[in-house]
Parts: C-alpha cells; structure tokens; sequence
C-alpha cells in the first residue's frame, strides 16, 4: 500500500484493479512508437505493457486520514456492476473493502466522499448491492458531487439515445446517493473544509474538479483524469480518447501541473501506475516528474 504524509494528513493508496487495461495508441491519439520510444525505461513495465501494447492504468482510491476524520477521494468501478461495453470492468468482484478494512477503515468510518468527476470508474463504491437495490457504501458519509456533472449527466440520463448515462453509473452509483439525502453538489471554487478545496478544472467533462489538500504548509492535487497517464506530464497536449473539450483539457491539465511545479504540491492522479505519486518539475514546453 502507498501511504504519503502530507503536512498533518495520510494520505493511503486504496487498490481495486491495476493491470493492463487499455490499449495505448486508442487511448491515446498522439501516442505513436517514435514519440513513445525515448520513455520506454520508465514506461515498462508499470505504465505500459509492450507484450500487448496496453497501458497499464491503476484503478485506486485515495484515503485521506487529517484531524481525526476520514475522506475518500474517488470510488473506483465497484462489485457487481454491469458494464457490459467495458468487459475489463463487468460485474467485478474485488476485495476493495478488504483493502480498505486492512487499511484501518470501516466504510461506516468514512466521513465525507468526493469524486473529481462522475464517471464508472470514481463513483463506482458509491454505492453496493443490498437485496437487489444499490445502497450508499458509506452510510455516515457526505458525498461531495460537481454540480455540472450531476446536471450534465442527469440531462443525458433523460434522452432516450443516450440512456444509461456513463455506461448505467450515473443510474446506480450516483442517483442512489442522491435519494438516500447524502449528496452536496459544488460548483465553483469551494473550500469543503480547512484542508481541502475544489477548484473547477473542466474539459475532461463539464465539472471535472481537482481537490487540492493543504496542511502545514504542505500540499497535494487529486487530479483524476486531468492527467490519466504520466506520458501526459512529458506531454501536457495529449489528451485522452475520453477528454470531452479538447482546448480545455489541455488548459485544465496545465494548469494543474504548473501549480505543482510552482508551490511544491505533490501530483496524486486517479491511475498512474507506480509509484503512483509524484512531484512535478517545469522544464521546456513540458514538466518532468520527480520522485
Ligand atoms: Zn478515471
């Protein structure tokens, strides 16, 4: 398990899957082998697996311990959940919870939930399979929602063309928390509480949001899929076969990675492979990691 001290907090690396998920030259449109050749000593064999040509992307939570309360920062794809266009993450059995009581937490624990964005894979334990219904996982949680998300999803979920929204995890992994009165959705910038914030990084979707933490002078960026890869640290235009506004994807990503190289703020993306984190350095047109 990956465990970083961030000023007062821990922060744990909560794992549910990390195996070679997505090809790369799909995945990404800019991702040619004379482009990628030169990163290859990094690359494989735990960002990339060149047998296959897949990119090997971590599926995590991150579990931030401050102050006595216990936060979650996005849920995965979750059990049991049909997914049947993303075969990789169909009806999945995983020991998360396992994970996440070997960690030290009961998910009665959890204090407050946020999701970066809301596709399948960070609202995904939102919610559990109870007697057939989808139940809140985190019974005593506040879940902290984008507003434009909800809304732009909430929307789509209303078209008959583009029902089920997000491959049916808007219907089971976020419509349920929402009935069970435990959601607070956010727009803007928003101070959640003395240590976290989120600032509106859209472009990957409409209400993509980074959670900056800050204690004692320390600091650190969930970034979910502002940056998917660590190819995308090298090259801040890449963007995903996922990224729904390519010119603010770009501008979002940048602007994350030019506040953790300017203020220090470790990068604690949503599914780099390991190590998982990692410190950001300017340099040229790009950034370089450091670790
Ligand atoms: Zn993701």
């Amino acid at each position: 398990m990956t465990e970083v001290q961030i000023g007062a907090a821990s922060v744990a690396r909560i794992e549910e899957s990390y195996e070679p998920n997505f090809e790369a030259a799909t995945f990404f449109a800019d991702w040619r082998p004379e482009r990628v050749a030169p990163h290859m000593a990094w690359l494989a064999p735990s960002h990339y697996d060149p047998a296959s040509g897949m990119l090997k992307l971590s599926v995590h939570s991150w579990l931030i311990r401050i102050g006595g309360k216990t936060i979650l920062i996005d849920t995965c794809v979750g059990n049991h959940k049909p997914r049947p266009k993303r075969p990789l993450w169909h009806m999945m059995e995983t020991r998360y919870l396992e994970r996440l009581a070997a960690a030290g937490v009961r998910p009665e624990e959890i204090a407050l939930v946020m999701c970066t964005y809301l596709h399948m894979d960070h609202v995904g334990w939102n919610t559990r399979l109870d007697n057939g219904r989808w139940v809140p996982t985190f019974p005593n949680a506040r879940y902290v929602f984008s507003r434009a998300d909800y809304e732009h999803y909430l929307a789509l979920e209303r078209e008959p063309q583009n029902r089920p929204a997000v491959h049916g995890a808007f219907r089971d992994s976020v419509v349920p928390v929402v009935e069970a009165g435990l959601a607070d959705m956010v727009s803007g910038p928003r101070a959640i509480d003395e240590h976290l914030t989120i600032e509106p990084r859209p472009g990957h979707t409409p209400g993509t949001v980074a959670i900056r933490l800050d204690s004692r002078g320390a600091g650190a960026v969930f970034c979910g899929d502002i940056l998917h890869h660590g190819i995308q640290v090298y090259h801040p235009t890449w963007n995903s076969f996922a990224c729904a506004d390519a010119t603010l994807a770009r501008r979002s990503r940048r602007a994350v990675l030019e506040h953790c190289a300017g203020t220090g703020a470790l990068l604690m993306p949503a599914h780099f492979g390991d190590l998982f984190v990692c410190h950001i350095e300017a340099a040229g047109e790009g950034f370089v990691p450091s670790f």
